[in-house]
């Protein structure tokens, strides 16, 4: 699908469109909206919407503050839950700066960048991630808790499953969307579920999981529930991941297999995988941005906690699913839906292009379960672990030029920034948990 100008003003036409929101994220990936009506379409269509990015959080300094929007045409889709008289629609923009530039802090063009080098090589990524989450009652008020009234567990069917007719209209939503939903079912923990859509190009999937994320949260609110991409909401449940599948093509075929290897994978695969171990302790720090996201990679919880690959076991930082010829892909276990899906996609993409250019082995793969392995055979194989907080991620990422380059000088030192005023006032707050060891000394 490519749009051109005239098509999406006679979609609006046609859909009864009334407002537009022009969509972005900032650093963190949090979603803004700039909104317009419809007669301020053309002009947003030539990208003369301009906003004050000085209002955005780590955005820019106040004098340099006007930005401009550039919608990409083939996001236009409007919100099926929202009225049809008067609909409203919106569009994914880049961020220009006043000299028609791409601003430097604009995770949607920073991952573009990676594509296009990808593209030099002649590759075009694909990805399908596996986004978890909670749902959860909310009191009287309308606030949060972290009640959940349902006992479902995976696979469970209705009457157990309290959440499914929300997310029932989640995935309707979003087929009306244009999502090609793939699966939808109830996770491990009460009140966790797991909406999983079809591959596509990078840029494509980076879009979805941001809409995915705000059409969910609008939903769940429709049916007074909230919605948490959370990674580690309860102490004692599984955390929510959010996995993503990845593979390359080239030629218009997978570049990732290989009939006459013995596990179906050519080189490109195994230099790729190469690349995402050899900078994992980095990429960590963007697929896992928060201090939450840590109390979610331990140990029992189906999430993964050691640098190493299989083709076999879930235990692995990456795992190779069976299917072969175009399906073939690896699965990167550690993102979590937290974090910002743009830059996310950008470092893993340079990661595994690394691996591609260096030629990284990836090492033997491993074989039994790592989790009932001792410190000691776990050393003597050579197996890592990811990062055990953020500011040792965050540490690992100061350290890797690649990964550093790839976010550009602007990403990176407002990403550090705020990370680290968010481990400093972290730092010091006296928890529950403390309260509860130490109150009685
Ligand atoms: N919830 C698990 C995680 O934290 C993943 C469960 C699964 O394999 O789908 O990654
Ligand atoms: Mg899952
Ligand atoms: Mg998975």
């Amino acid at each position: 699908m490519s749009l051109t100008r005239q098509e999406v003003l006679k979609k609006a036409e046609e859909l009864n469109v009334k407002f537009i929101r022009l969509q972005f994220v900032d650093i963190l990936g949090t979603i803004k909206n700039v909104a317009i009506t419809v007669e301020q379409l053309p002009d947003a269509l030539d990208g003369k919407i301009m906003f004050d990015g000085s209002s955005i959080e780590g955005f820019t300094r106040i004098q340099e503050s006007d930005m401009y929007l550039k919608p990409d045409y083939d996001t236009f889709t409007i919100f099926p839950w929202r009225p049809r008289e008067g609909a409203v629609a919106r569009l994914m923009c880049d961020i220009y700066t006043p000299d028609g530039e791409p601003f430097a802090g604009c995770p949607r063009s920073t991952l573009k960048k990676v594509i296009d080098e990808a593209r030099e090589m002649g590759y075009e990524m694909f990805a399908g991630p596996e986004p978890e989450f909670f749902l959860f009652e909310r009191d009287e008020k309308g606030h949060p808790t972290t009640i959940t009234n349902d006992k479902g567990g995976y696979f469970d069917l209705s009457p157990l499953d309290m959440g499914e007719n929300a997310r029932r209209d989640i995935v309707l939503a979003l087929e009306q969307m244009g999502f090609d939903v793939e699966a939808s079912h109830h996770e491990v923990a009460p009140g966790q579920h797991e909406i999983d859509f079809k591959y596509t190009p990078v840029l494509r999937t980076a879009d979805n999981i941001t809409t995915f994320k705000f059409v969910t949260k609008a939903i769940a609110l429709n049916h007074n529930l909230h919605a948490t991409f959370m990674p580690k909401p309860i102490f004692g449940e599984n955390g929510s991941g959010m996995h993503v599948h990845q593979s390359l093509f080239k030629d218009g075929e997978n570049a990732f297999y290989e009939p006459d290897d013995e596990l179906g994978l050519s080189k490109i695969a195994y230099h790729y995988i190469g690349g995402v171990l050899k900078h994992a302790p980095a990429i960590t720090a963007i697929t896992n941005p928060t201090i939450n996201s840590y109390k979610r990679l331990v140990p029992g919880y189906e999430a993964p906690v050691y640098i190493s690959w299989s083709a076999q076991n879930r235990s692995a930082l990456i795992r190779v699913p069976s299917a072969r010829g175009n399906g073939t892909r690896i699965e990167l276990r550690n993102p979590d839906p937290s974090a910002n899906p743009y830059l996310a996609m950008a470092v893993m993409l340079k990661a595994g292009l690394d691996g591609i250019k260096n030629e990284i082995d990836p090492g033997e793969q491993t074989l039994d379960d790592i989790f009932s392995m001792s410190d000691e055979e776990r050393k003597a194989r050579g197996i890592e672990s990811l990062p055990g907080n953020i500011m040792e991620a965050v540490n690992n990422l100061k350290e890797d030029k690649l990964i550093k380059e790839t976010l550009g000088e602007h990403i990176f030192n407002h990403f550090v920034e705020a990370k680290e005023i968010e481990w400093a006032v972290y730092r010091t707050q006296v928890h529950q948990w403390e309260l509860e060891q130490y109150l009685s000394f």
